[in-house]
């Protein structure tokens, strides 16, 4: 039904993976046009990746200060890029094309500040990986129709939505879900008359029970 309203179609992001990584990073609890202000001034502010790692952190900070919590995203951006660097001997993550989608979760989770979510993004958009993102849309819609628990962690819907999710459809169920979350199912208040998900939808039936009891 998703694809059905929405397509299936999914535009390709051709992002570099650390640029990828870095801008998920900066997204983490920030709205999407904070987050390419952030990410545009960092990328004038330094010509590379390695110019960001050699930085001190006190100068790169206000750099990035429209994506929230500056001061602990530098941290986390510093950290990461230096990892990388001293795992890989360079700024560039091509060993995770030759991973299997498990190995190269662990392998990016692994560094500081990043999880699950940012790592699936990673995956998905710049190796083409079957990994969900559960991002807040699509952990909040799911949990609502019923897909998952409600008491679930994040990374226990990932793997449960996993194994119901076809590989094919990863992408564009992504992409639907963080649409239907931002127009119709959202946080507060979501517009439940106007969604043709309702029928399936058991927060809508206990709503309904509970306004007609
Ligand atoms: S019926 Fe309401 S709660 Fe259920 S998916 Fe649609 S908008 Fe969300």
């Amino acid at each position: 039904m998703l694809v059905k309203e929405y397509g299936s179609v999914v535009a390709e992001r051709v992002m570099d993976p650390i640029d990828e990584l870095i801008l998920t990073i900066l997204s983490q609890n920030t709205a999407d046009v904070n987050t390419e202000r952030a990410f545009r001034a960092l990328k004038s502010a330094y010509s590379s990746w390695e110019e960001v790692l050699g930085a001190p952190e006190d100068e790169l900070a206000p750099i990035i200060r429209s994506s929230g919590p500056f001061r602990v995203k530098a941290k986390r951006i510093k950290a990461a890029l230096g990892e990388i660097m001293n795992r890989v001997g360079a700024l560039q993550l091509d060993l995770l094309a030759n991973m299997n989608p498990n190995d190269a979760m662990d392998w990016l989770v692994s560094l500081h500040g990043v999880g699950p979510k940012t790592a699936s993004i990673v995956l998905l958009f710049c190796f083409d990986m079957p990994v969900l993102p559960v991002d807040t849309h699509v952990w909040r819609i799911t949990k609502r129709l019923g897909l998952i628990p409600s008491n679930i962690t994040r990374e226990k819907a990932q793997k449960l939505l996993m194994d119901i999710i076809p590989s094919s459809c990863v992408k564009s169920m992504n992409h639907n879900l963080v649409k239907h979350g931002r127009n119709i199912c959202k946080s507060q208040n979501p517009l439940c008359v106007s969604c043709f998900l309702r029928i399936h939808c058991i927060y809508h039936s206990a709503k309904k029970e509970t306004q007609s009891s």
